[in-house]
Parts: structure tokens; sequence; C-alpha cells
């Protein structure tokens, strides 16, 4: 018998470790920037070209490092930070496991310049694949330069899994604004492909808020603070009736770090509760400082995972101060759906119960919502939009090609005369579904996932065969945006231009809207925004990524009609129509089933039991 075991070389070890550091430019630039944060610079460049791809530097003016050290920094296990396992519990920095830097120097081209404010001359090490190709002195000015090249060189499996560049810019600015979030007293300026993004002056929390998120950010925000033996909380939570349809802006960070925390964020909700609309989410920005000893940051290499002791006390304690704060600042008492209808508030409050119920049922089928909430404006955006479905269908011979309509006859037959309308071939089921009888049993469409298919091919044929059509706006819109929004959106303008957009000027915070697509209504513009910013920022990695087509689904789910929305007969059969001559009419573009069917042999089996 043989032995079979050996020991992995270093570079093929380092290689196997960066896959757990190293998930994509990003997570390179939360290294590089955690390292400066470490070394108490209050300056720190970022430096990106291509999204990252091509290059992430990182420059700072902290402590440097001598030129031993410059050389085992790029060891595995080489670090300052922590010496005994002890440490691990008293944990200042950001590093601890001291394996960033090795993992990034084993998959890139790697230039390092540091000096220590002693030195004279500073250290200059170049490396690639982990190998050292040249060491000198430099000039340099003291603190450390860290510049990574053409990341994944040598694994090109995880260079083409890479994403297009506007969604690694996407999570390279949400890398850079967490870290600058985290520490408002640090100056962070962020260069892509030469362009500035953020210059952030050193500041106060509020000051680092607005400079990143826009100065309309001011107004929509309380502070909120609470000190007790067990956790310190400061920071900022957004006033209801800003809230936002989509989870954006909500940051944990626990002594000084961002995390992920779903138990404290339900929390936060439980402490909304009442006060949102359903599917509306809270902005929060929120600071917790714990004992060092009560919190395990060891959980996970990227560590936005830590597990505290006493998670259910911090739990209650969070809850009663956001609680207080929206008390405390007469935030409740503020709330008027009716109010600014035009730009901050979405267009359908129809769909939102002033508070959410608590029994477990769906809560878009209760009864009374329609005459409780439905304002007139709702009506008319709703019926505008059934319009523009209408516009195009004139082929009705292609509709339902499989399935013959028998309800009349069940209908006749079952019940009264005019207990239903006796020529509907459909029935709509709890406002939400639509219920068809076919020749092999019945078919059951749920309606928005039905009208987003529908509106998406729509929108994919206007985008990608024909010129949409787009209609001037006698009045041009401005929205406010973030500066990382309004970047998102420079970097698809052809798109939505071919889509109907025009755009009058896209500056700083503002974009100007003078021309939008024929099927979208002028109240509808600040939703799709809202809908589409969401759907490029968490496009999911194994949808294929195309931007005219993040565009389409974004228009076709903020537009496609609501469930809990009455239709009429006419309407409804002009779903079952229109979905069976889509292209791919069995999924929503997200992939949701849009109907189900049930024949009539399972039917059958019901009652055979
Ligand atoms: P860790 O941060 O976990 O210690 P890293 O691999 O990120 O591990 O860094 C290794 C070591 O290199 C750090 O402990 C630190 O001493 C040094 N180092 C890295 N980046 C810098 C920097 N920007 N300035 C000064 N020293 C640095
Ligand atoms: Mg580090």
């Amino acid at each position: 018998m043989s032995d079979i075991i050996q020991l992995l070389p270093d570079h093929v070890a380092n290689q196997i470790a960066a896959g757990e550091v190293v998930q994509r430019p990003s997570s390179v630039v939360k290294e590089l920037l955690e390292n400066a944060i470490d070394a108490q610079a209050t300056e720190v460049k970022l430096l990106i070209k291509d999204a990252g791809k091509t290059l992430v530097q990182v420059i700072d003016n902290g402590l440097g490092m001598s030129e031993t050290d410059a050389r085992l920094a790029f060891e595995r296990h080489a670090t300052s930070k922590i010496k005994t396992a002890e440490d691990l519990f008293d944990l200042q920095t950001k590093g601890f496991r001291g394996e960033a830097l090795a993992s990034i120097v084993a998959i890139a081209h790697v230039e390092i310049k540091t000096k220590q404010e002693s030195q004279e001359l500073g250290t200059h090490i170049k490396l690639e694949g982990s190998k050292v190709i040249s060491q000198n002195l430099i000039a340099t000015p003291t603190g450390t330069s860290i510049a990574v090249k053409h990341l994944f060189y040598n694994i090109p499996a995880r260079r083409n899994f890479l994403k297009s560049n506007t969604i690694e810019a996407r999570h390279i600015i949400d890398e850079f604004q967490r870290v600058a979030l985290a520490h408002p007293s640090i100056s962070f300026s962020l260069y892509h492909n030469d362009g500035e993004l953020f210059n952030l002056k050193k500041g106060n929390l509020k000051q680092r808020i607005i400079a990143i998120f826009g100065t309309k950010t001011n107004e929509k925000l309380v502070p909120i603070g609470e000190e007790t033996d067990i956790i310190e909380i400061h920071g900022f939570i957004g006033k209801p009736n800003f809230a936002k349809k989509k989870r954006g802006e909500q940051f944990f960070f626990v002594n000084g770090r961002f995390i992920k925390h779903p138990y404290f964020h339900h929390a936060i909700l439980n402490a909304y509760e009442g006060l949102l609309a359903h599917g509306y989410h809270p902005t929060y920005f929120l600071y917790l400082n714990v004992p060092t000893n009560t919190l395990d940051i060891n959980i996970h290499p990227t560590k936005t995972e830590v597990k505290f002791e006493n998670e259910q006390a911090l739990y209650a304690i969070l809850r009663s101060t956001v609680k207080h704060s929206l008390g405390q600042y007469n935030v409740a008492p503020m709330l008027d759906f009716n109010k600014d209808a035009t730009m901050d508030v979405p267009y359908h409050f129809k769909d939102k119960p002033s508070s959410t119920p608590r029994v477990s049922v769906d809560p878009t089928f209760n009864p009374f919502e329609t005459q409780k909430y439905a304002s007139s404006i709702d009506k008319k955006s709703t019926t505008q939009n059934w319009d523009s479905l209408y516009v195009n269908v004139e082929n009705d011979a292609l509709a339902i090609q499989n399935m013959e309509v028998e309800a009349q006859v069940v209908t006749k037959e079952l019940f009264e005369e005019n207990q239903f309308n006796t020529t509907a071939k459909t029935f709509q089921i709890h406002k939400k579904h639509i219920l068809s009888v076919i020749k092999s049993g019945v078919v059951i469409i749920n309606q928005n996932l039905a009208h987003q298919r529908i509106l998406y091919e729509e929108f994919l044929t206007k985008i990608t065969v024909e010129d949409a059509l787009s209609q001037q706006l006698l009045f041009p819109i401005k929205l406010s945006f973030s500066l990382a929004e309004v970047t998102l959106i420079k970097d698809i303008k052809t798109d939505l231009e071919s889509a109907g957009f025009r755009f009058d000027a896209i500056n700083n915070e503002n974009v100007i809207i003078d021309g939008i697509p024929t099927l979208v209504k002028e109240g509808q513009i600040t939703a799709i925004f809202e809908e589409l910013l969401d759907a490029i920022k968490h496009e999911v990695p194994e949808s294929s990524f195309s931007q005219l087509d993040i565009i389409a689904k974004s228009l076709a789910n903020s537009l496609a009609i609501k469930n809990g929305t009455k239709l009429n007969s006419q309407e409804q059969e002009r779903i079952l129509e229109q979905l069976f001559s889509c292209k791919e009419p069995n999924h929503s573009p997200y992939g949701k089933n849009t109907f189900v069917t049930f024949s009539l042999d399972e039917i059958e089996l019901k009652f055979n039991n």
C-alpha cells in the first residue's frame, strides 16, 4: 500500500483560500479599505478601472509598513493585529485573519508602495500570483498604496463568472459606501475610470449620509439614541412616510463594522408596525456599540455576519429605541397618505392598508380595502393602465390556442341566471386569480404575474425590434437620486432611450426626463425608476444579464396590474388571450409560474377518497 496524501503547495492553498475571501472585485475593495482604516489613515482614495476587473487601487496616508513587514504582509496568517486567541475576543481592528493580502496576491498582479513616517525611503514590491517579481526602494509619501491588477488572471473560470461592469461597479460602490458610512471622520474618495464618483470630506454622521445619499435625505431622517449597559445605539431612522417600496438604505454597523442581521432587522420592522404601508421598507442607519467581549465576528471570512451575546435583550432594546424615536419626533401623526401624491408617494395607494393585518392570511384578500383606500388618483391611473393594455390587441385569432372555453355551460347549470355574468368565460377569484374552464379541466392564472409576462414581451419587442415610441412631456419631470444611482442611470441611458425615455439632463443628483415610453403614465415614473435601480442593484447571479432585459422586466413589473385589483370579465379575458399569445406564457419574467391547471382527473380524485 502506498501513501497518497500530500500537502498542497502554498500557492495552490492560497488560491483555494482566495476563493473564500475574494469573490469579486468588490471583495478586494473591502479588504484594502479596511486595511487602510486599521492603519489609522485619515484620507483614503480608491481608484477603479473597468469596475475593478483591470484595477483596484487604494491609497492611504496611514502608518505604512517597514520593509520586512511589507514582505511579510503577503504571507498567509501574517497579521499585526492579533497575537493570541484571546485577542479575538477584544478586537479593535477590522482585520485579524491575516489572509486577505495573501489571498489577493495569489490571484492577481499586485504592486505595493509603502513608507512609514520615520523612513526616508519607502518600499516598492511587485508580485504576480504570490511570487515576488521585484523589490526596490522608492520615494513615496507616508502611507500605503496597494494596486491590484488583472484580478483572477490565473483563474479564467472565476474571471468569466464576473458580471457586467455596471453590476460589479455597483458592488464596489456598495462596499465603499458601507465603509465610508462606518467612518465619517475619515475622508474617502472614489474614482472610476478617472471620473470622480465620490469625494467625501470628513464630517459628522449626518453630513456623511447626506454626502452619499443626496441632500434630499436630510428631511427624511430622524435621530435615534440610547445607552444601556449592554449596548449603545445611535444613528438615524427614516420617517415612515418616506419609506421605500424597495429595501435599500438599511444599514447596521456594530463596533464600526457593517453587518447584516435579519433578527435585528426584524426588530426595526416591528417598531415600525402600523406606520408603514404594506410592502414598504424603512430606511435606517443604525450604529450599535457593544463591549467587544460580547461580540463574535469570527463566523465567516467575509465578516458581515456576527453573533451577539444577549441577542434577545438587544432585540428588545432596539425595538423600543426605534419606537421611541418615531414617537418623540412626532413622526406618526405626520403620516398622511394623500400628501405629495405626485412625487414621493407611489401611485397605487390602494394596495396599502394603513396597518399590516395580524392575521396570517393574504392581506390582499381584504374585501374592504378598495372602498377604504382607493383615491381618485389611483382609479385614474389604473384605468389608464388598462386602456394601454388594450392597445394593439387586434389579434383575436391568436387567442388561447389549445384551450377550449366551456365556462358558460357550467355557470348556467349551477347558478342563478344573474348571479354571474353568464357570457363570461372567466371568473376572478379574490381579485387575484382568474379562473377559466378548459377542455381538460380548469386553469387558474395569477393576474399580476400574467400581466407582467404580457408587458415584458411587449416591451422587449418594442425595445429590441421596433423603435420604441416616446411621448414628449409638456412639463419635464425632475427626479432626485443619490450620486451612485445617477451613475447607474447614466450607464444605462442609451438603453433607456431605446425603451422610449428621453433625458433633458442628467447631473449630480437630478435626472430630468422630458419623454417617456408611450405605454407609461407620468405618475408611474418614480415607481419605475425605483424598481429599475433596485433590479440593477440586486441582479440575481443566475439570470442572464442584459440591461435591456432588466429594463423590460422592471417596466413590466412596475406597470403590471396588481393583485387586489378588480377586473371586469372583458379585462379577464384579455389577460387570458394575451398571455397565451406570448412566446413563453408559462412563466413571469422573473421565473414564477403564471398559471396552474387542474385536470378533471385531479378534481375527480378529490371526490373519490
Ligand atoms: P489582516 O488585516 O487580517 O491583518 P491582511 O492580509 O489584510 O490581514 O494584512 C496583513 C497585514 O499587512 C496587516 O496585519 C497589516 O499589518 C499590514 N497591512 C496591510 N495593509 C496595510 C496598510 N494599508 N497600511 C499598513 N499596514 C498594512
Ligand atoms: Mg485586512
